[in-house]
């Protein structure tokens, strides 16, 4: 067969296939198949090694250094048009040089799970009604009987067809009367596709009055709208920082822009989520993990179209497709959970920022305790300040008393000063809350015959005695052990728990206020999906009058009543040797302390320490948050430690002990040897728990004054690195901008 010359071309394809390869491919596609030649930026389907894949197009090339015929032809083009646009795939490209990740690898990371795997955009269908030739006149001729049939038959003709999104706000009990309907063949069932406009309205008839500061906020933000700038909206807790996003969001959206809102946690953000939705209904599209895959990609398509104004989501959302994006803000941008923990190790608020950059939008980063990188980039003139100094509500902010409590007798935790307040608040009709940041029963077991404490098989850990489940467990690897195993190390003595966790407090507590009602929040009491909703709403109809919690209740808990905070234990957070613990620690105080007095009733927060004289614990209680920054910013300084130096961590694993430290003594060989100008390298350290699971742990730090050279100095060995972890067989990974360097 002759092929005509525009037929007969192929084209090559270079394409990131979804695999943690560093290298990206070249694919051919010949011109003379019945299909579309795959856009930049779409997925195709092709063959990898004995296998398939999927990965996106990246470029179409005019030539390959390999042999056109002896390319392999991509299998098949799974987006027409394309999901990824040029943006994306720049924020790709930026992300996998600056993280040193694999460029396939980043790429799936920015796409919702559903889309990773050879499969097209889900569509949502559900229920739809129309009325039919014969309900009309049933309804002309009354011949209709039953009021809710009527109204029912009533709300069908103001529309072709009625979804069951829209009758989602009729009183129950609708669907047996559609049923009678359908039976009489007075109305007809469909399935169709959902679109956004049925979802909900917003429900917000009047919207708070901004104060000054607020005003100020919202109107600096707006000026800022239309190039790129970072705002740290710096406010103290209950400030009214949301009232802010919400504003300059509202202006956005009116110019027919789209809003990005990235948040830390979003089960402790319902309340924020549903402050958004009252304002702006079914413009709002939330991402968070406890959706469906199939779910999640929906509502990224949906913003990606364009049909959702403002998109609020937890890490993985920066990734989004926003075409009309109009403004970012991340809210409580200190908080570490914005940092992946394993695999592509993204910072989703550095990159919320660098998005920003290549957009030529403001970013917000909202939070009344600021990292201190964010801080220090306030002090270098790279980003711009505002700030919240007053409540917006309460008459005060909450006072904190360092309670010392060395010598004295501890009822589950509870010195009597603590006792004695919670008693005088509870008499008022106030709420408490507890902060505890260990969960389990005790944290440790020990053989009261030998002495001996239990510890996890597979790690360097104590097992954490839970006494629901009476079992031990580890908080690392997530085995468990039953009680009569612990005994066997002598015959005759038992193994007693030592130490607090939140569970025995709750006992404690139930103990010391059996007349109130008490409830605990940890991982283990909200396993259960929707347990921690109930809890909530619990505490706001003060069904609940103490609340017990781990650093999960630190963040974002908005209770008008709860005006006593309780900090059992500041002491575990003051010994850790990771040089960001005390910034945390900072973080965590004034975070609980925002939980009391969040209306107009003044709050306290009583914080037991065996150490009150330690100068962290001094300085936030006395002097605030920032004090304490300015203080620690210069520590940072003196000690060239983040954020006046840049940092890397290459750790490794493996099951043989020596294998990590073997594999890490020459990789530094390695880095030494390309000359690695000003960059410091440290001999390989064991983790702190260096055998996790089974394996074994090792890492070293890398230290530069410049974050550019500290990329280049590895991407120059990558490969040859990777060589080496097959040889010595570990596993090894790249950490950049570390949280911590444990
Ligand atoms: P933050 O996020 O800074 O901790 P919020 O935005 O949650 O603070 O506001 C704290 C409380 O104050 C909320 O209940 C909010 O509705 C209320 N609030 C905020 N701004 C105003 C205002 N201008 N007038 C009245 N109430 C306000
Ligand atoms: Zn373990």
């Amino acid at each position: 067969m002759l092929l005509s010359p525009e037929a007969a071309r192929v084209y090559i394809l270079n394409v990131a296939v979804f695999a943690p390869l560093r290298q990206c491919f070249d694919y051919r596609f010949d011109g003379d198949r019945d299909e579309l030649v795959p856009a930049i930026g779409a997925r195709v389907w092709v063959p990898f090694g004995r296998s398939q894949r999927v990965g996106v197009v990246l470029a179409w090339r005019e030539s390959s250094a390999t042999e056109v015929e002896k390319l392999k032809a991509v299998l098949e083009c799974l987006d027409d048009p394309p999901l990824l646009t040029a943006q994306a795939l720049e924020l790709a490209a930026w992300s996998a040089r600056y993280y040193q990740h694999p460029p396939g690898d980043v790429i799936a990371a920015m796409l919702p799970t559903w889309l990773r795997r050879r499969r097209g955009l889900p569509v949502q269908v559900m229920d739809g009604w129309t009325l039919t030739e014969h309900g009309e006149q049933a309804v002309e001729n009354q011949q209709v009987s039953g009021e809710r049939q009527v109204r029912l038959l009533r709300l069908l003709s103001r529309k072709s067809v009625t979804s069951a999104a829209v009758l989602a706000d009729e009183p129950s009990g609708w669907r047996p009367v559609m049923r009678r309907l359908l039976a009489r063949g007075w109305v007809e069932q469909h399935q169709i596709e959902n679109d956004r406009q049925s979802l909900p309205q917003p429900v917000a008839t009047t919207t708070v009055a901004l104060n000054e500061e607020q005003q100020a906020a919202a109107n600096l933000i707006e000026t800022h709208v239309g190039g790129f700038k970072a705002i740290v909206l710096q406010g103290v807790t209950g400030s009214g920082k949301t009232e802010v996003y919400l504003e300059a969001i509202t202006q956005r959206l009116a110019a027919a822009q789209q809003a990005l809102v990235l948040v830390p946690e979003i089960a402790l953000t319902k309340q924020l989520v549903a402050r958004f939705q009252d304002r702006f209904g079914n413009q709002v599209g939330v991402i968070h993990s406890a959706l469906s895959d199939r779910e999640r990609a929906l509502t990224w398509d949906a913003c990606r179209r364009g049909q959702i104004g403002v998109l609020i989501g937890t890490r993985s959302a920066v990734w989004s497709g926003v075409p009309n994006l109009g403004l970012i803000v991340v809210d409580e941008e200190h908080d570490s959970s914005y940092k992946q923990q394993d695999g592509f190790r993204y910072s989703a608020r550095d990159i919320a920022i660098v998005r920003a950059q290549l957009e030529g939008v403001p970013v917000v980063l909202g939070s009344a305790t600021p990292a201190l990188e964010t801080l220090a980039n306030v002090e270098r003139g790279k980003f711009l300040r505002v700030r919240l100094d007053q409540r917006a509500q309460a008459a005060a902010m909450p006072r904190i008393h360092c309670v010392d409590v060395r010598g004295l007798q501890l009822i589950g935790g509870l010195g009597h000063h603590l006792v004695t307040a919670m008693r005088e608040h509870l008499a008022r009709g106030e709420q408490v809350m507890l902060f505890l940041n260990r969960r389990g029963y005790a944290p440790l077991l020990i053989c009261r015959s030998c002495g001996e404490l239990r510890r996890c098989d597979r790690c360097d850990a104590y097992l954490v005695y839970h006494k629901h489940i009476n079992a031990a467990r580890c908080h690392h690897c997530d085995s468990h052990r039953s009680l009569r195993w612990m005994t066997r190390c002598c015959e005759a003595e038992e193994t007693v728990p030592i130490g607090l966790g939140t569970e025995q407090l709750e006992e404690a507590v139930r103990e010391l206020f059996p007349e109130h009602n008490i409830c605990r929040i940890d991982r283990d009491s909200v396993r259960r999906v929707g347990a921690l909703d109930e809890i909530l709403q619990a505490v706001a109809e003060h069904r609940i009058d103490i609340l017990i919690g781990t650093q999960m209740v630190a963040k974002g808990l908005d209770f008008a009543d709860i005006t006593l905070v309780g900090v059992v234990d500041a002491d575990s957070r003051l010994h850790s040797i990771d040089f960001r613990a005390e910034e945390r620690l900072a973080q965590l105080l004034i975070q609980v302390a925002g939980r009391a007095g969040r209306a107009a009733k003044a709050g306290t927060v009583l914080v037991q320490t065996h150490q009150p004289e330690h100068s962290v614990l001094q300085r936030i209680i006395a002097d605030g948050y920032e004090a304490y920054a300015r203080v620690a910013l210069q520590e940072r300084r003196e000690t060239q430690l983040p954020p006046y130096a840049a940092m890397a961590i290459v750790r490794a694993e493996s099951p043989v002990a020596t294998r990590p430290s073997e594999f890490l003594q020459q990789v530094r060989n390695l880095l030494l040897s390309n000359e690695p100008a000003n960059s410091e390298i440290s001999y390989p350290l064991p983790a702190l728990m260096e055998r996790r699971a089974g394996r074994y742990r090792a890492l070293i730090v890398i230290r530069n004054p410049h974050r550019a050279q500290i990329g280049r100095i590895l991407s120059e060995s990558l490969l040859q690195v990777d060589a080496l972890a097959r040889k010595i067989r570990v596993r090894w990974s790249l950490d950049i901008d570390p949280q911590d360097t444990l």
